[in-house]
C-alpha cells in the first residue's frame, strides 16, 4: 500500500495492521531497552492501548500501564519477565493523563512493587475535580443546561446520560511535574512537555537524544481523540488544543509514540490534519457568530451541521453535541480563533 506525502508512515505496518483487524500483540522489543506492550480496554469502541517500558539498570519505568484488570497486569507481568526482570523491578509509572485506559492500572502496579506514580500537577488537579462528587451533582448539571439554553423538554434525557459514574477514581501521584521538567529514567531524559486539550493536565514526554516522542492520546494517527474530557472550571480547551499541536513542531521528525494504534513518523502531517479537523468545526461557528452573536449554545448547535442530523442527536451524543458547540464556541469568543482560522 502506498502512502501519500501528507500521511502517517507506520513504523511496522504489522503493528498497524493488527490495531485494524483488533488484535492485540504480544509486548515487542523495540530496542536499547525500549518495549511496546498492548494491553486491552474491557469496554469501549478502542480495542487496547499502548503501555510502553522502559528497561535499564535503576529498574523498569512503564509510560500509561493501560485499563486496571488482572490481565492486563499479566501482559505487562509477562513482558517485563521476557525483558529479563520481575514484577518487582518495576520503579516508576508515568501517566500521560488520567482517564481510566491510562492511568487505571498505576495504582494496582504501586502497590504490589512500590513503583512511583508521576503525573503532571495540572494533571491532579484535573484528576481531583473529575472524582469530586460534586461533579456528578444533577444540580450542577442543571445549571450547565440553562446556561447552555437547553429547552426543558430536553432536560431529563440529558440528566440519564450524565449521571453515570465516574470510571477513573482518584490516584494520589508521588511526583507532580510539570513543562519542561526532565525525567532521568532507564539512562534516557525524558522531558515533559504540557500539551493540555485531550484534558487539561495531558503531557507528551520527548526524549530528544533517541528523537522518540511519547504522545499519549494528544497525536493518535488516525483517530482524532475528544477534546476537553476532563478540565478545570475556565479552561478553554479548543484553543489548548490548537497551541498543544503548534507545540510539537520542534518535535516533527521524531518517532511518534502514542497511546493508541500504532507508532508512526510524519507528526507535521498529523498535527497539520488534527487542527484543520477542528478548525473547520470552529469556521462554521465563527460563520454563524456575525449572525446569532451572543446567543446559546443551544442556538448554535441547532445550527451547525452533524453527522445523523441534529433532529436525530439525542441523550448523550446530544450532551457531547452541545459540549463541542461549546468548546468551539469559546475559542471563537476568546479571540483565539482568528490566528489559527486565517492560516487558511
Ligand atoms: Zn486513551
Amino acid at each position: 500500500m502506498s502512502s501519500r506525502a501528507d500521511d502517517v508512515v507506520p513504523v511496522d505496518e504489522a503493528e498497524r495492521d493488527a490495531w485494524e483487524a483488533g488484535l492485540l500483540r504480544d509486548a515487542a522489543d523495540l530496542g536499547d531497552g525500549l518495549w511496546g506492550i498492548p494491553v486491552a480496554i474491557p469496554e469501549g469502541t478502542l480495542p487496547g492501548t499502548l503501555a510502553y517500558a522502559l528497561v535499564g539498570d535503576d529498574g523498569v519505568h512503564l509510560v500509561d500501564p493501560g485499563w486496571d484488570t488482572a490481565a492486563n497486569l499479566g501482559r505487562i507481568e509477562r513482558a517485563v519477565r521476557v525483558a529479563g526482570r520481575s514484577l518487582p523491578d518495576i520503579a516508576t509509572v508515568v501517566v500521560t493523563h488520567h482517564h481510566p485506559d491510562h492511568l487505571g492500572l498505576a495504582e494496582r502496579v504501586r502497590t504490589l512493587t512500590g513503583a512511583r506514580i508521576v503525573m503532571s500537577a495540572a494533571e491532579r488537579r484535573v484528576l481531583a475535580a473529575a472524582v469530586d462528587p460534586a461533579a456528578r451533582d444533577p444540580e450542577s448539571y442543571r445549571a450547565t443546561l440553562a446556561r447552555w439554553g437547553v429547552p426543558d423538554g430536553r432536560h431529563d434525557e440529558l440528566l440519564a446520560s450524565f449521571t453515570r459514574p465516574s470510571l477513573t477514581g482518584d490516584v494520589e501521584p508521588d511526583l507532580l511535574v510539570g513543562d519542561g521538567d526532565v525525567l532521568e529514567l532507564a539512562g534516557r531524559r525524558l522531558e515533559v512537555i504540557a500539551t493540555p486539550g485531550h484534558t487539561g493536565g495531558h503531557i507528551c514526554l520527548a526524549d530528544r537524544d533517541a528523537r522518540l516522542l511519547f504522545t499519549g492520546d494528544h497525536v493518535l494517527p488516525r483517530i482524532y481523540s475528544g477534546v476537553g474530557i476532563g478540565v478545570l472550571a475556565g479552561d478553554e480547551p479548543m484553543g489548548d488544543l490548537l497551541a498543544s499541536l503548534d507545540r510539537l513542531a520542534e518535535f516533527d521528525d521524531f518517532t511518534v509514540l502514542p497511546g493508541h494504534e500504532f507508532r508512526f513518523t510524519g507528526l507535521a502531517a498529523r498535527r497539520a490534519r488534527i487542527a484543520a479537523h477542528h478548525l473547520r468545526r470552529a469556521g462554521e461557528v465563527a460563520a454563524l457568530a456575525a449572525e446569532l452573536g451572543d446567543r446559546s449554545v443551544w442556538a448554535y448547535a441547532s445550527r451547525l451541521t452533524w453527522t445523523s442530523g441534529w433532529h436525530g442527536l439525542d441523550g448523550f451524543w446530544l450532551h457531547s453535541a452541545l459540549r463541542q458547540t461549546e468548546m468551539h464556541l469559546g475559542l471563537v469568543r476568546s479571540g483565539r480563533a482568528a490566528a489559527w482560522l486565517s492560516r487558511g
